[in-house]
């Protein structure tokens, strides 16, 4: 069995046709999925996914690539992520790939978000992209890791350097891989997930973003999440039964859900 551990199936191209991403999630053995809140208006429809089905887990967070949206207070996600099926808070981070100018209101987001984190014990989801030194900093000054006694959480969607994995692994954090491992021109990023060890590692889609090969292109669903397993087991010349298995004991361990979900 697999598990997506960061989707978006609460966005309309993929809420509309519900039905046929679950039966694609049985036929290929995918259990369970995260779906992963990106701002306040929508996280309604994240929460009602979650609620409804329940190898279905949600988190609560403000996306950093969001900028004309509501801010959300460390207080408000304390609440929200006291609701059972809120298992991490985020998605948060930092983007300086998509926005320019002054992002200083990016950094004190991710410090609000990870404040929450160490409120509640809820692991954190953690976008970063072109902004890797930064991230890590406000991760160590704020305390995100469980060896500063924070909740930890995923770097999900990973695409830096080893250096910045084995950064956010000191302080804890699990690495998550999606469909652009699986990419020819991933090179690098097939050379890191070599390195970092299994018992670190997540697999997620990230749908409707960044199929794997071979449906590269085209639209992404959580069922899809076993190429990225196939292929990092290909990489790692590791059974594919052990990178199956592993990657889901950790999505339960770092989540802190009961295996009788
Ligand atoms: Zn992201
Ligand atoms: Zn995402």
């Amino acid at each position: 069995m697999y598990i997506d551990s960061h989707c978006h199936i609460n966005f309309p191209e993929l809420s509309v046709r519900l039905p046929e991403i679950f039966g694609k999630m049985a036929e290929n053995k995918v259990t369970h999925a995260l779906c992963v809140s990106v701002n306040m208006p929508e996280f309604p429809s994240v929460l009602e996914l979650a609620e409804k089905y329940p190898n279905i887990y949600a988190s609560v967070g403000v996306h950093p690539d969001y900028e004309e949206t509501p801010e959300v207070s460390a207080d408000d996600l304390v609440r929200l992520s006291q609701h059972p099926k809120i298992v991490g808070i985020g998605e948060t981070g930092l983007d300086y790939y998509r926005l320019e100018g002054d992002l200083e209101w990016q950094r004190e987001r991710f410090r609000t978000h990870i404040r929450a984190s160490r409120a509640t014990g809820k692991p954190l989801i953690i976008h970063t992209r072109s902004a890797s030194e930064d991230t890590i900093r406000i991760m160590r000054e704020e305390g995100a890791g469980t060896d500063a006694g924070g909740a930890g959480g995923v770097m999900h969607c990973f695409t830096e350097s080893l250096q910045v994995a084995e950064a956010a692994m000191e302080m804890g954090f699990y690495i998550s891989f999606s469909g652009i491992v699986t990419f020819k021109s991933a090179k690098d990023l097939q050379a890191v997930a070599r390195a970092v060890p299994l018992e670190r590692m997540l697999i997620e889609t990230d749908a409707p973003y960044l199929a794997p090969v071979p449906h590269r292109g085209k639209m992404n669903e959580p069922g899809l999440v076993s190429h990225v397993a196939e292929f990092l087991a290909k990489l790692k010349e590791s059974p594919l039964e052990d990178v199956a298995r592993t990657t889901t004991d950790n999505f339960f361990t770092l989540f802190k859900i009961p295996r009788t979900a």
